[in-house]
């Protein structure tokens, strides 16, 4: 096991008989594995060491992203978080490390995208005496043309301090406007029970300076709901920011008492109003699309780099990192295209290049395609026809007889009484 979890509790029973490899000793994973092949349980757990080096070797999930931790730990505190407990204070990696490996990623091994993670993004460089700009403008001079940043997951405290030069950045060609922001709760009450140091306004303030100064902005958050101390006062505050944002990504989480939390200490908010709330704000978000009709029609170049689950189109993003979905015939992994937005869903836009007609049926997938509605059935009815015929003439004479008389040919059915009276009145010659 490895991760926050088996590293902050490995006395928890089901840890019991099994190896773990703690936050910081990832680079000795190898040697771990095979102590356990060999039978042996092995629990590397100490934290004081220093963080694994930013150039271990790794096996991408896409070739074409890289995904760069900035630092670990954080500077929060928040009552109801494991993986504070699991990774501790914050560590920033250099910023001459993390733009070397940045480079590299890009300029010798091929990728195309750099997704910066950390628990808190915000918080990078504050303990060696720099700020998250400073690596942000660094990071973007090693991009190469056609290549992007995304930001990843950002606390409101400490972006609230650089919001020109954060928004100065996402209005970088080579960066996505896309934010990610984890609000949690829109009640300033549960907000400090969580120790989460902002409130509501703080979260507002943010958002709105993005809205206004960056062109199309993403903003996406999480909620954490029925959080101990969650009135019902408080929930309506959470979904009152949601209807005021609409924000096009959401991820909701119920709350769940970590052990060894202060917040598992509360008593628990009932679970059957826990899943009302849960299921409340879950409609609410299915209610509403960034992906309006009007959208239709419209032109974006996207960058794709990922192969969609029904493995009929490529997914790309455009500079907004909104999803665009395009017919993999057209699509080059890795390269940018221009297309146009054909229909649209509640998580992403469907398209077709414009350099293809726009009445090409060939482009619409099949199973919108109002042709092949037609199509498919009808030779499937001849291709059902066809077998039953064969049966019948080669395999089981009758058998259409037997078990479909509905369809058997009466007229000149053998059986028939039509045939029997004519033999029997000698009205049938036969021909040699
Ligand atoms: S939830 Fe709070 S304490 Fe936990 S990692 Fe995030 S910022 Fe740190």
């Amino acid at each position: 096991m490895a991760g926050c979890v088996s590293q902050a509790a490995p006395s928890e029973p089901w840890l019991q008989n099994v190896s773990i490899v703690g936050v910081k000793q990832i680079d000795r994973i190898v040697e771990v594995v095979g102590e356990t092949l060999k039978g042996n349980k092995v629990r590397l757990l100490t934290r004081n060491r220093p963080d694994a080096l930013l150039s271990l070797p790794k096996m991408r999930k896409n070739e074409l992203i890289e995904v760069l931790s900035i630092s670990t730990g954080c500077l929060n505190n928040c009552t109801y978080c494991k993986t504070k407990m699991a990774r501790g204070d914050l560590v920033s990696y250099p910023l001459a490390d993390l733009v070397e490996q940045a480079r590299a990623a890009f300029h010798e091994e091929g990728v195309k995208e750099l997704w910066l993670t950390s628990e808190d993004l915000g918080a990078w460089g504050r303990d060696i005496g720099l700020v998250l700009p400073d690596l942000l403008k660094e990071l973007v001079k090693v991009i190469p043309d056609g290549s992007m940043m995304r930001l990843g997951m950002t606390n409101p405290p400490y972006i609230l301090d650089h919001l020109e030069e954060i928004a100065e950045i996402l209005n970088h060609p080579k960066v996505y406007a896309f934010l990610h922001i984890p609000v949690q709760s829109a009640s300033d009450a549960v907000l400090t029970d969580m120790k989460r140091e902002y409130s509501r306004r703080h979260f507002e303030q943010i958002a709105d300076y993005m809205i206004e100064h960056v062109p199309n902005i993403y903003i996406a958050t999480d909620m954490i709901l029925a959080f101990p101390t969650e009135t019902l006062e408080d929930f309506e505050e959470s979904m009152d920011l949601v209807r005021k944002y609409k924000f096009p990504s959401l991820f909701i989480n119920q709350y769940y008492p970590r052990s060894g939390t202060p917040a598992a200490r509360l008593k628990k908010i009932d679970t059957v109003e826990a899943r009302k709330r849960t299921a409340a704000m879950s409609e609410l978000f299915r209610s509403y699309t960034r992906f309006t009709e009007d959208r239709i029609g419209e032109v974006h170049n996207v960058l794709v780099t990922e192969i969609a689950a029904d493995k009929l189109h490529g997914v790309g993003h455009n500079k907004s990192y909104e999803q665009i979905l395009v017919p993999l015939e057209y699509c080059k992994m890795g390269e940018w295209i221009e297309v146009r937005v054909t229909s649209v869903t509640k998580f992403s836009m469907i398209s077709k290049p414009t350099s293809q007609p726009e009445d090409d049926d060939s482009l619409v997938p099949w199973n919108e395609n109002p042709w092949y509605m037609v199509i498919y059935p009808l030779l499937f009815l001849i291709l059902l026809l066809s077998t039953i015929y064969s049966v019948d003439r080669f395999i089981s004479p009758g058998f259409v007889e037997e078990w479909l008389p509905f369809l058997a040919d009466t007229e000149t059915d053998p059986n028939n009484d039509w045939y029997m009276n004519a033999l029997e009145r000698d009205d049938v010659v036969f021909y040699e």
